[in-house]
């Protein structure tokens, strides 16, 4: 493998998106040992850090040694005992590997399924919750699947009724969209580090509230995860700091690098980035004469859905992005495979850099398998909509600033 061939590729897919030289840097940084006081020191750092970007003051927030899926398996592990009713809203792949794994945790899943590209049904969990009278109710916020953005207050008011935990997957929003875990109530929340926080994967952030806490004290059984028990877990990260595996320091300098990066931006200037990069790239979308899949008032910043035109071939098209352009975007997945692209703008690479430069790949490859369009529609589209949103420079010096770690002004 010639790994230079690999220089520059942009990652416009459903995650990882690139990481920058910053926190690159941050991981070539001499290990220390796990209990090392200047790595306890990174460690306070980062849960102070993680509490800010979560916008919580939940004590209980970690980083889980693990991807975002482990992150999703350490809520599901510690608070689902033999039997428990979990209500989950899935209109995706997502809320279909928490359905799983709660099955495998031993509880007992209650599905409420509506279409992939719809959010998730509020009067269906409902009336749902009255049958099952969930101990968790489980949503995702942002399906990376679909390209939906789900709203979660209104599953707190149906907690509130049957005295249920919220349970919500921040994957593909946290570091793009707001999250805001103590203000919406949510009690349990994972995330991961690949996606709008442009890290490496490797670790999945959680955050646990108070009232959750208490439940896994009154616990009757252990945790069937040994490695995942957040009781075990949090003796290393809560006040005892003892060992009990070791941390993956390297990708815990990196964690806390992106996470200084995101608060330098400024969290309130990195979701307006997200919405206006995703606005400009839905303008330069419809400009090529083509159709988003997602209605307009569910359509996630962080993670687009393109519908495929009749006879385009998606996996051409993605192949000739690869090999032509250097560039990544990510074919559907389960039910909605060959019907959608699926075009991430996380983290660093939400600015008009990516989105100008994939229209135009794109509209080039659309072009060689007879698309018609008027030359440079899409481009044309996308810039003037930049040219016509004066925020967007604003914006865009902002995050260079932030990316070369110059101080601002
Ligand atoms: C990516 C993703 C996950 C899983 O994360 P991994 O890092 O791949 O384990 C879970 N939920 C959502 C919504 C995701 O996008």
């Amino acid at each position: 493998m010639d790994v230079h061939k690999c220089e520059g590729r942009l990652l416009l897919g459903p995650g990882p998106s690139n990481v920058s030289p910053r926190v690159l840097g941050a991981m070539s940084r001499p290990l220390l040992g796990h209990l090392d006081p200047d790595f306890l020191k990174i460690m306070n750092e980062i849960q102070d850090r993680l509490r800010q970007v979560f916008q919580t003051s939940n004590g209980l927030t970690i980083p889980i040694s693990g991807t975002g899926s482990a992150g999703m398996e350490a809520c599901v592990a510690n608070f689902v005992e033999e039997g428990d009713s979990v209500l989950i809203g899935v209109n995706g792949v997502f809320g279909q590997r928490l359905a799983d794994m709660v099955s495998r945790h031993g509880g007992s899943p209650t599905l409420v399924e509506s279409a992939w590209g719809d959010p998730v049904d509020e009067k269906g969990m409902l009336e749902a919750a009255q049958k099952c009278k969930p101990r968790i109710v489980a949503v995702v916020h942002a399906e990376t699947s679909t390209g939906v953005l789900q709203p979660v207050e209104p599953f707190r008011e149906i907690c509130d009724r049957f005295d249920s935990l919220l349970l919500v997957d921040t994957v593909t929003s946290l570091g793009g969209h707001p999250v805001e875990v103590d203000s919406w109530g949510i009690d349990l929340c994972y995330s991961g580090t690949q996606k709008c926080l442009s890290c490496p994967p490797g670790l999945g952030p959680i955050t646990v509230s108070a009232k959750a806490e208490q439940r896994l004290k009154e616990r009757t059984s252990k945790c069937k995860s040994w490695y995942l028990d957040l009781n075990l877990v949090n003796s290393y990260w809560g006040s005892d700091r003892t060992y009990h595996h070791t941390a993956p320091i390297s990708m815990n300098y990196a964690l806390l690098e992106t996470l200084n990066m995101v608060m330098e931006e400024g969290l309130q200037q990195r979701w307006d980035r997200h919405r206006r990069n995703h606005q400009a790239l839905v303008a330069g979308i419809e400009g090529l004469g083509l159709r988003m899949y997602v209605a307009p008032e569910h359509r996630l910043w962080s993670l687009n859905t393109v519908t495929i035109p009749e006879g385009v071939e998606d996996a051409q098209v993605r192949s000739q992005l690869l090999s032509e352009h250097n560039l990544e975007i990510g074919g559907g997945l389960g039910e909605l495979a060959g019907k959608v692209w699926r075009v991430g703008l996380m983290g660093e690479n939400s600015r008009s850099q990516s989105v100008l430069h994939f229209l135009f790949a794109l509209e080039k490859c659309l072009k060689k398998q007879g698309f018609q369009c008027q030359p440079g529609a899409g481009v044309q589209a996308a810039a003037a909509f930049y040219i016509g949103d004066p925020a967007t420079h604003e914006g865009e010096a902002n995050l260079s600033r932030t990316l070369s770690g110059l101080p601002a002004g």
